[in-house]
Formats: structure tokens, sequence, C-alpha cells
């Protein structure tokens, strides 16, 4: 006998098969696809960064955010008062309020960006740590400090991954480092600041910043210590500094800044000498002394050096002619002290007028800001000036610059 509905058996047997396979889609396919978002490039930043129609450039330096796994991971240091809500968070915010309060042209993360032995997945934190940068689209950089690498990605890994993140200018290394020229570490970069738009100098590299990888720890003959730049990168970054300035056609170079995480030796000497802010923890860097001093003084257009590292130093003093500035504690699970606020520490540089146009750099200038309701701004000071090459180079010779 015919049946009324001679498919029903294999519908049946359809349905049977493919319900739960689409129940199983639904439950688990979350656990089987890791990201099912599609793949996208890179956000670029617009390159070469310039400075400002009104003559300016400004970067916001942090140091030591230390980032873990965000909510769950609490601070450090901090008021009784205010431990209880206190965590990575925290940072977050000071991060988002300050380039609100700032809007600066750069912001340079001066390592430590991460605390390894806190954050379980290395990239998760990174992006957690650097989402006010990408989310405010302003151009950021960043170099490792010595506790990046203490989770599961290492400090090459670390570098890759900072360099591919929307609006980030890091670099591993400079492309001559994969030819003849080997550079120690990750994270040894150049970028350029041009000058301002239609001010004749656009297509010129006016400001020069210098990121420098100063490692980890390292043993030397059986002896902990703190990392150090190698020679390697002195090399490097010697080089890349007279070729800028054969680049510049006035006489006077381009002034250019330094950034790296652990303090060179010779910071303990300002003990003795004047500073503005404050110097209230032992110099912890290398028993090595690589001569990092000696070759930014010889290449003569570095005029400031910004670090990290001691998070309870926040002073600028001066040696050899060049400004050496703690960027201050920033992060809030980084230790700390408590009722001395998280600080973070601004860098402006500004352009000279001339009878019709923008010249060269005038000024170079720095304050902090700590995390209080007013995000209030301390340590005005001058780093540089033109004035003072002009003195310097007056007493060489009697040319006129
Ligand atoms: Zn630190």
């Amino acid at each position: 006998m015919m049946t009324a509905h001679p498919w029903r058996p294999y519908v049946l047997l359809v349905l049977a098969i493919s319900i739960p396979l689409l129940l199983f889609e639904s439950l688990f396919s979350h656990l089987i696809f890791v990201n099912r978002a599609r793949p996208r490039i890179k956000r670029f930043a617009e390159l070469p960064l310039r400075f400002r129609y009104d003559g300016t450039f400004k970067i916001l330096q942090v140091a030591d955010m230390h980032f873990g796994n965000g909510k769950a991971t609490r601070c450090k240091d901090v008021l009784d008062s205010e431990f209880e809500w206190c965590s990575d968070l925290n940072t977050t915010r000071f991060l988002r309020r300050m380039i609100e309060a700032e809007r600066p042209d750069l912001i340079a993360f001066t390592g430590d960006n991460i605390f390894g032995p806190s954050a379980t997945d290395a990239a998760e934190s990174l992006f957690r740590a650097f989402a006010p940068a990408m989310e405010s689209m302003i151009p950021w950089a960043a170099i490792l400090g010595n506790h990046d690498q203490e989770s599961s990605m290492n400090r090459e890994e670390l570098m890759s991954l900072v360099s591919l993140m929307d609006y980030s200018v890091s670099q591993v290394n400079p492309p001559s480092a994969g030819g003849t020229m080997r550079i120690e570490g990750f994270g040894n970069y150049h970028i350029k600041v041009h000058g301002a738009p239609g001010s004749g100098l656009d297509n010129t590299s006016i400001l020069n910043l210098y990121f420098l990888d100063s490692g980890d720890r390292v043993v030397v003959s059986g002896r902990k210590t703190y990392g150090w730049i190698r020679e390697s990168q002195l090399n490097w970054v010697h080089s890349i500094s007279q070729q800028s300035q054969l680049q510049v056609e006035s006489q006077s170079l381009s002034p250019a800044l330094a950034f790296f995480h652990i303090p060179i030796p010779e910071v303990r000497d300002l003990w003795f000498k004047k500073i503005k802010g404050t110097f209230q923890e032992y110099v912890a860097c290398s028993f090595v002394n690589s001569g990092v001093l000696n070759t930014l003084v010889s290449m003569r257009d570095v005029k400031a050096v910004f670090f990290g590292h001691d998070h309870l130093n926040d002073f600028c003093g001066e040696l050899n002619h060049i400004s050496v500035c703690y960027g201050g504690g920033f992060g809030y699970h980084a230790y700390g002290r408590a009722g001395w606020p998280r600080r973070a520490r601004v860098i402006k540089a500004e352009l000279r007028k001339g009878s019709k146009t923008w010249m060269g750099i005038q000024n170079i200038l720095t304050w902090k800001r700590i995390d209080d309701e007013r995000l209030t701004k301390i340590d005005d000071q001058v780093l540089w000036s033109h004035a003072d090459d002009e003195e310097e180079d007056s007493s060489h010779s009697q040319k006129d610059v």
C-alpha cells in the first residue's frame, strides 16, 4: 500500500541529524573557533608625525603601568580608603583622563607596560593596557621594561604584537638591523617629527625620537643585575643621529629625545645636584656602564632622556648638558607609596617664529600631572632652549648661528 507522504521518513532522518548538529554548533562553536571575528588589518597612524599648525608637538610619557588582568588585579600601595575598589581599571581611567586633559600628539610608554607575573595572558593584558591609546586614535610608541616578558610571551613576541596594534608607531627593530648591522634587544627604533605644515620644514625631521631597549635582567660574572643598552644599539643610534643631521640644511642640529626603561648609572650622581621633582628611591640600574651617556653626549642632538623603572622617583636633572627625567610611576598595580599619587610626564616642544613662518625648535618644556581630582599640574620647567645651544656654539667659535 502506498503511504500518503512517501518523503516523510527522509525528512525525519534529515531533522534527526541536523537538529543535534545545529544545537552542538550553537552551544560549543565558541570553544572550537577561538576568534570568529574576521581578521582585519591594523589601523595605521598618519606618518610622518608632524608639529601642529600652532607650532607645538606634545608627548605624554606613561611609565610603568604594570597592567595585570584588569578588574581582578588589585592595587598596590594605596591608602586603605582607596583599596577596596582599586584595580587595573584605575590605571585605565587615569590614562583616559590624561589623554583627554592633554590631547598629546604622541603617547610614549616607557616599559613595564604589563606586569608579567600578574598577567595570565600577555597579549590580552597588552590589549587592555593600551586600549585607551588605541581608542584615542593618537599615535603611540612603546618599549619594554624588565617585567613585560614575565608572562606568556617573550620580548620579541611582545614587541611584534605591540608594533601591530592600532595606531602604534612602535617597531621591533629598524629595518637595517636585519642586514649588515645586527642590533641587540627588541624595540630599538627612530621616530621622526616633521616641521609644521606649510612652514618649509614640513618635509624635514626637526625633532628625532630615539627609542631603545634597556633589557631586563642579566647575570654578569655570577652576579645578577639589570639590563643595559648594548654597544650594537649605541652604534645604531649614533649612526641614525649622524644621518638625520646630514639631512638638515640649516646650521643648527635638529634636537632629539631618547626614551628607555632602565636609568643609566650616572643618574645616581644627581643625588648631590640640583633637580626638580622627587628623589626618594635608590636608582636601580645595571652595575655595567656601557657608555650610554658618553654616546649621547657625542651625538650632540640629544637634549633630554626619559625613563621609568624607579616608580618613586619623578625628577629631572642634568648630566653633561643633557636633561635626564623620570616619568614617575603611573600604574596602580605597580609598587608606589600610599598617599603619593600616581603621575605622568608631559613633554612639549615649541617652534620659534620666523618673520613669516615656523622655524626649528625654540624650547623643550616638561611638567607632570598627578592623579587627583583635578589632575594637578606640577613641576613645570624648561629642559632645553635654542638659546642654550647658541651660547654653547658661540663659546666654541665666533660663527653666527
Ligand atoms: Zn616598573
